[in-house]
């Protein structure tokens, strides 16, 4: 039986419209969320958030249109280093991490994981790396914070990581050229982790897409495919930066139960 852990990867600030795009102009405050999954043979770590930097420096760690863009309001401890602590676990006792996809929010810890082995989908880090793809400006990958000496293990569409079907990445391409998302069978509860291929409740109720997209139908498929798990086949729904399922979700130490 999993265990699972919600782990608070930060807080940013920034335009809800961006988010939900056909929202009025506001600004917001969301939830960087990462999860940790306790498996019989080893621990998966979805997401590492925000690097620590970015709560004393965001605009020497990525620059002014970044820091004009995103406000930082993480407090002391919000980071996955942290946050595995309150958990009595360090880095070293993780086995896998997986990045849903490298936009900066979503990989900031990674560095801290160098014995881990890091689980990405193969067209996600091609294309990170491929200068015609960084030359189009619409997926914005954040090397400062994957490219370290780190085990990555690219991964080619859907992926079961302790190889008994409790803990399965699959492709929710769209919002970048390889978003994955995650999904674990805990006894007869199926939960689905969506990380940005469905920042909030809202863009799923509603099929809005953001304005972040890499390929507009990709990701309104995936978008589609992750609302028939939760409405057809009742799947627990954890949506990537969702403020208001956030405040209710237990956080460490406590399990998401
Ligand atoms: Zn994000």
């Amino acid at each position: 039986m999993l265990k699972i852990f919600a782990l608070c990867g930060g807080y940013l600030e920034l335009a809800r419209e961006s988010m939900i795009r056909d929202a009025p102009a506001a600004r917001w405050t969301v939830p960087i969320e990462c999860f940790l999954i306790v498996h019989p043979r080893g621990r998966l770590l979805f997401d590492t958030g925000l690097h620590c930097e970015t709560m004393t420096n965001m605009l020497g760690r990525y620059g002014e249109e970044r820091a004009r863009r995103f406000g930082v309001h993480s407090r002391a401890g919000d980071d996955v280093v942290s946050q595995l602590a309150r958990l009595g676990l360090t880095p070293a006792d993780v086995s896998f991490v997986a990045n849903s996809h490298w936009h900066f929010d979503h990989c900031g810890g990674n560095e801290f994981f160098p014995e881990a082995t890091i689980l990405v989908q193969k067209c996600e880090m091609d294309a990170a790396r491929s200068p015609e793809v960084l030359a189009q400006g619409t997926y914005r990958p954040s090397p400062r914070d994957f490219e370290h000496a780190l085990r990555y293990r690219p991964i080619d569409g859907e992926h079961d990581v302790f190889g008994d079907g409790t803990v399965v990445l699959f492709p929710t391409y769209g919002h970048t050229p390889g978003h994955q998302s995650l999904r674990a069978r805990a006894g007869r509860e199926t939960l689905v982790f969506t990380a940005d291929a469905c920042y909030t409740r809202e863009n799923m109720d509603r099929q809005v897409l953001p304005t972040v997209v890499w390929d507009e139908t990709e990701m309104a498929h995936s978008l589609r495919r992750l609302r028939e798990l939760r409405d057809e086949q009742g799947a627990r729904t954890l949506y990537g930066h969702d403020p208001e399922q956030w405040t209710t979700l237990p956080h460490a130490p406590a399990a998401l139960g």
